[in-house]
């Protein structure tokens, strides 16, 4: 639900590698770059080679922190206020996602999590520690869906955490409806 590829500034991990590991272990892909969704359209033209699924989606910097949009057709232009890029996203039938709400720093939007009208909330970052508590809390309080994602930006993390769902999502649509539906578990190590 958070891998970034060679679309991310940062990241030094191939689309083709992500695709060939996610095959290997047996789990599907949302490709997650920063204000971009070329990496996940571009993996979309790949798949074929591979047994994978991959769902569209990106991480959307904001003036407040990092959001992920899953489901999105059109790019969000990058550093509006959260609440902004939340509507532009939600416009779009698709869903947000807070990107490792409490990690300290102004990626993160920390207390704002509280209060934005947000669909779910990362509570397993990989690369950025694992569970977070706070997160978790939050997503409870609030009713909201909890996600699990590697944030993967190098191949050795990517589909070491994830989310599970009920049923193997065949489309966006199934995602975001599972996503608003709070049908989904965060998982540190996933097989199908
Ligand atoms: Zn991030
Ligand atoms: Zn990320």
């Amino acid at each position: 639900m958070h891998v970034h590829s060679e679309y991310s500034p940062c990241s030094r991990v191939k689309l083709f590698e992500s695709l060939s590991k996610a095959a290997q272990l047996g789990v599907d892909l949302a490709i997650t770059d920063h204000d971009t969704i070329k990496g996940a359209l571009k993996a979309k033209l790949l798949l074929q080679k591979y047994n994978v699924k991959v769902f569209i989606g990106c991480e959307v910097s904001t003036r407040d922190g990092q959001i992920l949009a899953y489901g999105i057709l059109e790019e969000i232009p990058p550093y509006l206020p959260a609440e902004q890029a939340i509507e532009l996203i939600h416009e779009q039938g698709a869903v947000v996602v807070a990107a490792h709400p409490f990690r300290d720093d102004r990626e993160s939007l920390l207390d704002k999590t509280y209060v934005l009208p947000l669909d779910g909330v990362e509570v397993l970052n990989l690369a950025g520690g694992g569970i977070s508590k706070d997160a978790e809390e939050v997503a409870v309080s609030r009713g909201l869906a909890q996600i699990g994602g590697s944030d993967a930006h190098t191949l050795n993390l990517v589909g070491e955490a994830g989310t599970r769902f009920p049923y193997q999502p065949e489309s966006e649509e199934d995602l975001i409806k599972m996503i608003k539906r709070k049908e989904c578990t965060p998982v540190r190590v996933i097989r199908r």
